[in-house]
């Protein structure tokens, strides 16, 4: 509120006529006294009062003068006017009035009537103005309604419409007499779920406001999009009053998001899914098929014999043939399957909803035959055929990505076994192939940045308790994947390069290690595996030599190469000669996996291999299968019969220890003694490491 007194304007030549007055309002007003009516244009001009108090005799221009000039000054003709009269002067109230005078006074001044006219003025004049400007807002107000660009709804408490606007009428085609009375539902297209809508009005009620887009549907059927935005409004004890809703029409604008979602989803020659939309579609088809429990068919499907099409009649006849045979395709397949096109003539298929095996050849089989049918394009018959590779969900029961992978493997299958046929994925045959491939390259680029660790695991007398060694077993610190086991990589670079790259690093870090835990006080043995395709690469022993020469095995024989026999080792006179260079640097041998491979007694009589280890397949089951005992048993008599020592591999209980010790067999290695453990691991464990009672000597 302002709070500065209101100005009154006095105009008198003589100001002393006005002085008791003046006295008497000036606690109220702030008093102005001009002695000429010029002057008191030039005041009131200068900051308009609240009201003028003019006498009518004045010299130069009278009051008369004074007040039209006044009122034809549009800044000033609004302030009220009180002429201040003679009571001879009788015409004077009247002509006062014409000229715009809100009220007179008449000399001498009753200073009491004067204060409750002016008071009543100013009052009436408050009033007015407020008046005046309520009603240029709500002449506002109506503007905005009458001509906005967006339409507007205003409903009542029992959301009833009360009135709408052009724009409403316009863009909904119900005129405002057809929904006067009636509830906004009317306008709803079933476009959105009766969720949608609950949710608005639950956001509505609490928050007293909505924002969003809603799909309607016009009086002639079409669907347009609103942006919608919905108050309430409430009164004061915070009863619902009425809604506005404001909507503007943005179909255009979702229209031209629809034609970029097309243009990101669709492959704009044939207008058929592309790659991003078909990612959708396979996440969708695998949750449908795993609820439905039905199976899916993931097809891949490439086109035989069109790039010749594409040379010999050019690029639009191909396209057009393009587009022929992604139609003919379509025309195969029932609602809710996909067909993509992924490449230049490569198609992903998904089938859904399949029973049975008969089901999808039928439709592969009619499909190969409608692609090769030849086609007229531009005058010219054309004809290529399709191969197809396809793997079925949920029998293989891999991710997406891999679903395309082994459809594309089956498809080079289906190329390879002639062309225009189709080819089922075959896991055992197509896995090899395929994780040759794949992991090659990565197993590479994970030596090149060091992914690779090693683990140890000890061997220990399980007789006299002592730790006879530690193997070491190489990991795979995937940054993916997690630690992989052996399992998973080598089998893929078994007899490549990149194994023997592999083994020379396993070689190196392993005495790296062993030299780290000498500097800690620890002098343990150490036990590596040697792949044989590497054992028997030329230079070995030089290497070895090598590496030997930077780090020094603390004792001899404290380094201990594992060979497992395989029919990689048939040329036994060079693998003994390079076993032999090798032991002459004081390191030792043992035979890995003993019993599974081809264990010809030539092996063993042949071989300067001190140990032979006992595959822990056998180790594992002798308590329950008596064939697995007997090979143990045997291959424990076998070593003595040979002068050989013999270590167990897969001790995982007590019991099995227990016995082996019964058997005849002291050494041991497995998880019941301690899992494969990280090299920073390996001393802290030696300290710990208290042997087993029951095994003990009594
Ligand atoms: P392996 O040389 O026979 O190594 C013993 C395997 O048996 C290890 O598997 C070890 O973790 C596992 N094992 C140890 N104790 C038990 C037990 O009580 N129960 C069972 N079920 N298994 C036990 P890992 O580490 O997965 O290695 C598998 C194979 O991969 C090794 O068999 C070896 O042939 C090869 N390998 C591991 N590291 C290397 C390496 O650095 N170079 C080469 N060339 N081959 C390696
Ligand atoms: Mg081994
Ligand atoms: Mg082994």
């Amino acid at each position: 509120m302002n709070n500065k007194p209101l100005k009154i304007l006095a105009i008198d030549d003589m100001p002393a006529n006005l002085a008791l007055l003046g006295l008497a309002l000036q606690d109220d007003y702030a008093i102005q006294i001009a002695t000429s009516g010029a002057k008191g244009l030039e005041l009131a001009h200068d900051d308009p009062p609240a009201l003028i108090l003019l006498d009518i005799m004045m010299p130069e221009m009278d009051g008369y003068e004074t007040c039209r000039r006044l009122k034809a000054d549009p800044l000033l003709q609004d302030i009220p006017i009180i002429f201040v009269t003679a009571l001879t002067e009788t015409d004077a109230e009247a002509k006062g009035f014409t000229l715009g005078a809100a009220d007179y006074l008449t000399k001498p001044i009753n200073i009491e009537i004067a204060r409750l006219r002016i008071r009543n003025l100013l009052e009436r004049e408050r009033m007015r103005q407020e008046l005046q400007q309520k009603e240029a807002a709500q002449r506002l107000a109506a503007s905005v309604f009458a001509h906005t660009h967006d339409g507007i709804v205003i409903t009542d408490a029992e959301n009833r419409i009360i009135d709408v606007n052009a724009s409403f009428s316009r863009i909904s085609g119900y005129n405002r007499e057809e929904v006067l009375g009636k509830n906004p539902r009317l306008l709803k297209s079933g476009r959105q779920s009766a969720d949608f809508y609950k949710t608005m009005w639950r956001s509505l009620l609490k928050y007293d406001h909505w924002n969003g887009e809603i799909w309607n549907r016009n009086k002639s059927g079409e669907i347009y999009a609103a942006l919608t935005s919905i108050s309430v409004v409430r009164d004061e004890q915070r009863n619902i009053h009425h809604f506005i809703g404001l909507f503007a029409d943005i179909t255009p604008l979702k229209n031209h998001e629809y034609d970029l979602e097309r243009i990101a989803h669709f492959d704009p020659l044939t207008g058929i899914p592309n790659r991003v939309l078909l990612a959708d579609r396979m996440t969708q088809a695998i949750a449908h098929t795993r609820r439905s429990r039905n199976h899916m068919a993931v097809c891949y499907l490439d086109l035989d014999g069109f790039k010749p099409v594409n040379d010999l009649f050019g690029h639009e006849v191909g396209d057009l043939l393009l587009i022929e045979i992604s139609q003919r395709i379509k025309d195969c397949l029932r609602a809710g399957d996909t067909v993509a096109r992924i490449g230049g003539d490569e198609f992903v298929l998904l089938l859904l909803d399949l029973d049975g095996s008969q089901e999808y050849e039928s439709v592969l089989d009619r499909m190969l035959r409608k692609v090769a049918e030849t086609a007229e394009i531009a005058g010219h018959r054309v004809a290529v055929s399709a191969s197809l590779g396809f793997t079925l969900f949920p029998n293989d029961a891999v991710d997406a990505d891999t679903l395309l992978r082994h459809a594309d493997q089956a498809m080079y299958a289906a190329k390879q076994g002639g062309k225009n046929r189709y080819h089922l994925f075959d896991h055992n045959m197509d896995r090899i192939a395929l994780a040759r491939g794949e992991t090659l390259a990565r197993v590479e680029i994970a030596l090149r940045n060091q992914e690779f660790v090693l683990f140890f695991q000890p061997k220990i007398n399980m007789r006299s308790g002592h730790i006879l060694g530690a193997e070491a077993l190489v990991r795979w610190c995937h940054p993916e994947r997690g630690i992989l086991l052996p399992a998973e990589f080598l089998p893929v670079i078994e007899g490549t390069d990149l194994a023997v790259a592999l083994g020379d690093w396993v070689l190196v870090t392993a005495l790296k290690h062993q030299r780290a835990w000498l500097e800690q006080g620890l002098q343990i043995a150490i036990s590596i595996n040697i792949a044989p395709h590497h054992l028997l690469r030329p230079g070995f022993a030089e290497t070895l030599t090598r590496h030997l020469d930077c780090y020094p095995m603390p004792r001899p024989a404290d380094v201990e190469l594992e060979i497992f026999e395989t029919a990689a080792l048939q040329d036994i006179s060079r693998v003994s000669a390079v076993m032999n260079e090798c032991k002459a640097l004081g390191v030792a041998f043992a035979l890995d996996d003993f019993g599974t491979g081809y264990s010809s007694l030539a092996y063993l009589k042949t071989l300067p291999a001190e140990t032979l280890k006992i595959d822990h397949s056998f180790v594992r089951n002798m308590l329950e299968d008596s064939g697995d005992r007997a090979i143990v048993e045997g291959i424990i008599s076998l070593a003595s019969t040979f002068h050989r020592q013999v270590i167990a591999e897969g001790v995982e209980t007590v019991d099995h220890g227990s016995l082996l010790l019964k058997m005849g067999c002291e050494k041991a290695q497995g998880y019941g003694i301690a899992m494969p453990m990280p090299a920073e691991d390996l001393p802290d464990w030696v300290r710990n490491w208290r042997p087993n009672p029951a095994w003990l000597e009594r």
